[in-house]
C-alpha cells in the first residue's frame, strides 16, 4: 500500500465511492477506505445504500409487490394460478444475491479506474494524515493532498425503546427478517417506515405505523399525501397519526409499545417493532481531536455549498453533511468535489433533488410543494392529470394517482412537479431534467410524449395548467 495519494476518501457509500472513481478519472491517485461489515462478518463497499438501504429494500419491495399481485390481480388479467405460496427464504436469498453483485461491482469499477480500495477504519488526523486501522487491528498512516469525508449516517435510536436487534429492530434488521411477523409495529411514518411497512404488510403482517405528527407525510405536497394515505389505508396499513411512542419493552416473545395520542396512553402488542424515526450523521471515531474539522449543532460536518469543511483541502459529502439524506444527492456531491479538487468547474443544483417513496403507488416529486409555493407568496397555477385517464396505466391495471404540476403565473416557470402513481420514480426524471433546464410548462406542453406511455400524464398535467388538457376534463 502506498503511503501518499492525491486524494483519500473515507467512506465507500454512494457519496464516497463516486468521489473516488471521479477523482481517478481526473488522473489523480486515489484510495477509498471503508469499514462496512455485514451481519455475516464479510466486508463490502457500497455503504448503507447498497448493503442495508436503497437496494435491498427495493429488492424486497419488488418481490412483495409481485406476491401481492399474483394473489389479488392475476385473476383480473384472466390468469388463473393455484394457491400462491410465499418462500421467504428464497426471496431473501435473491435480495442478498443482488446486494452481493452490486457491492462486488464497485470493486470491479475501482479496479478498472485504478482506485485503491482499503477495508478498515479511517481517522483524519491533523495535516491531512489518515490513520487506517485494518480489520486485524494493524494501524498504518497514509496522507493525501485532499481528503474527502463520506462517513454517512446511522439510524436514530430511542432511549426508551431499547434496540435488541431481534424484537426491537432498525431498518437493516427489518430487511433481513427470516419469518413474517404476525403483528408488526413501525415507529415513524417517514419514507423508510412506509416502505418497510409495505413490504411486510404485503407478505402478510398486520402492520401498525405509529407517527408522532398529526399531518401525514408533511414533507410531501398535501394533495399527494392525502391520496397516498387513502391507498395505504385500503392496503391495510394501520397508520395512527398524532401517536407518539413513549416507551417499548420486550416481554417474552412480544413487544409492548406504549404510545400517547389525544385520547391518552395506549399499549400496542406486536411480535416485532421497527424503529424508523430518522437517521443521524455518523462521525464516531472519524476525527482526531486536532483535525480542525467542525461539526454543526446537529452533529453534521459543517460545509459550504461546495462541500468544503473548515479545514483547507478537507471536504465532506453525503449523509454526513446538511441536506436530504439521499444516495443521489451524495453521489452528485462526491462527483462535484472530485472535479473541484482537479480544478474543474462543478456545482450541485440543490433546488432540483428528486425525492421518491417506493410504495405502491409510488410517490415522487421535485421542487416546491403547493404549500411551499403558497407560503412564498408567488402567484401560481396548478394542473393535474389522473392516471385513471391514462390508457397505459389502465393497461397495467395501475390507474391510480395523478401527476401535478405547479408553475408561476407570471413567467410560467415550473416550480414543482409531484407524481403519485405507477413508476412515479422513473417519471420524475423528466421533471428533474425540465427543471434543471428552467423549463416552462409550455416547454413540456410542446414536447412530444410517446403514446401510450405513463409519461403522457406529465404532458397532460402541463396542458392542464392552462386548462388545455386533451384527455381529461379541465377544471
Ligand atoms: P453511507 O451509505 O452510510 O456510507 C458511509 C460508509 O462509510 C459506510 O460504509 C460506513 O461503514 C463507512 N464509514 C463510516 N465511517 C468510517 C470510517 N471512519 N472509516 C471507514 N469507513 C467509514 N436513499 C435513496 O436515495 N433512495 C432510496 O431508495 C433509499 N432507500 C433507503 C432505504 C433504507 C432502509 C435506508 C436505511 C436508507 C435509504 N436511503 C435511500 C438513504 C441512503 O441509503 C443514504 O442516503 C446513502 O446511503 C448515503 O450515502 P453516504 O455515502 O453518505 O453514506
Ligand atoms: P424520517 O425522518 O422521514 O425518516 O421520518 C421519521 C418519522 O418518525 C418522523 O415523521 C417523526 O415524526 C417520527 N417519529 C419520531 N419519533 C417518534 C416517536 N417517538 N413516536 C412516533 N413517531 C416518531
Amino acid at each position: 500500500m502506498s503511503t501518499h495519494y492525491d486524494v483519500i476518501v473515507i467512506g465507500g457509500g454512494p457519496a464516497g465511492y463516486p468521489a473516488a472513481i471521479r477523482a481517478a478519472q481526473n488522473k489523480l491517485s486515489v484510495a477509498c477506505i471503508d469499514e462496512w461489515q455485514n451481519f455475516d462478518g464479510s466486508y463490502a463497499f457500497g455503504g448503507t445504500c447498497l448493503n442495508a438501504g436503497c437496494i435491498p429494500s427495493k429488492a424486497l419491495l419488488e418481490s412483495s409487490e409481485l406476491f401481492q399481485r399474483a394473489q389479488h390481480e392475476f385473476a383480473t388479467h384472466g390468469i388463473q394460478v393455484g394457491e400462491v405460496k410465499l418462500d421467504l427464504a428464497a426471496m431473501q436469498r435473491r435480495r442478498a444475491a443482488i446486494v452481493k453483485t452490486m457491492t462486488g461491482g464497485i470493486l470491479a469499477v475501482f479496479k478498472s479506474n485504478g482506485v485503491v480500495g482499503i477495508q478498515g477504519h479511517g481517522r483524519l488526523l491533523a495535516g491531512n494524515q489518515v490513520e487506517v486501522t485494518a480489520p486485524d487491528g494493524t494501524k498504518t498512516l497514509i496522507s493525501a493532498k485532499d481528503v474527502v469525508l463520506a462517513s454517512g449516517s446511522t439510524p436514530i435510536r430511542l432511549k426508551t425503546v431499547p434496540h435488541d436487534g431481534k424484537f426491537i429492530v432498525d431498518s437493516w434488521n427489518a430487511l433481513e427478517f427470516d419469518a413474517v411477523p404476525k403483528r408488526l409495529g413501525v415507529i415513524g411514518a417517514g419514507v423508510i417506515g412506509l416502505e418497510l411497512g409495505s413490504v411486510w404488510r404485503r407478505l402478510g403482517s398486520e402492520v401498525t405505523v405509529l407517527e408522532a405528527m398529526d399531518q401525514f407525510l408533511a414533507v410531501a405536497d398535501q394533495t399527494i399525501a392525502k391520496e397516498a394515505q387513502r391507498h395505504f389505508k385500503k392496503q391495510g396499513l394501520d397508520i395512527k397519526l398524532g401517536a407518539k411512542v413513549s416507551s417499548a419493552a420486550v416481554a417474552g416473545d412480544l413487544v409492548n409499545v406504549v404510545y400517547v395520542d389525544k385520547q391518552g396512553e395506549h399499549t400496542l402488542q406486536v411480535d416485532k417493532l421497527i424503529v424508523a424515526v430518522g437517521r443521524r450523521p455518523f462521525t464516531e471515531g472519524l476525527l482526531a481531536a486536532d483535525s480542525g474539522v467542525e461539526l454543526d449543532a446537529r452533529g453534521f460536518i459543517q460545509v459550504d455549498e461546495h462541500c468544503r469543511t473548515s479545514v483547507p483541502h478537507v471536504w465532506a459529502v453525503g449523509d454526513v453533511v446538511r441536506g436530504p439524506m439521499l444516495a443521489h444527492k451524495g453521489k452528485e456531491e462526491g462527483v462535484m468535489v472530485a472535479d473541484l479538487i482537479a480544478g474543474l468547474f462543478a456545482e450541485v443544483n440543490y433546488k432540483v433533488v428528486p425525492s421518491v417513496i417506493y410504495t405502491a403507488p409510488e410517490i415522487a416529486w421535485v421542487g416546491q410543494t403547493e404549500e411551499q409555493v403558497k407560503a412564498g407568496g408567488r402567484a401560481y397555477k396548478v394542473g393535474s392529470f389522473p392516471f385513471a385517464a391514462s390508457g397505459r396505466a389502465r393497461a397495467m391495471e395501475a390507474g391510480q394517482g395523478m401527476a401535478k404540476i405547479i408553475s408561476a403565473s407570471d413567467d410560467d416557470e415550473i416550480l414543482g412537479i409531484h407524481v403519485i402513481g405507477p413508476m412515479a420514480g422513473e417519471l420524475i426524471a423528466e421533471a428533474v431534467l425540465a427543471m434543471e433546464y428552467s423549463a416552462s410548462t409550455e416547454d413540456l406542453q410542446r414536447t412530444i410524449h410517446a403514446h401510450p406511455t405513463l409519461s403522457e400524464a406529465l404532458h397532460e398535467a402541463a396542458l392542464a395548467v392552462d386548462k388545455r388538457a386533451i384527455d381529461a376534463i379541465n377544471r
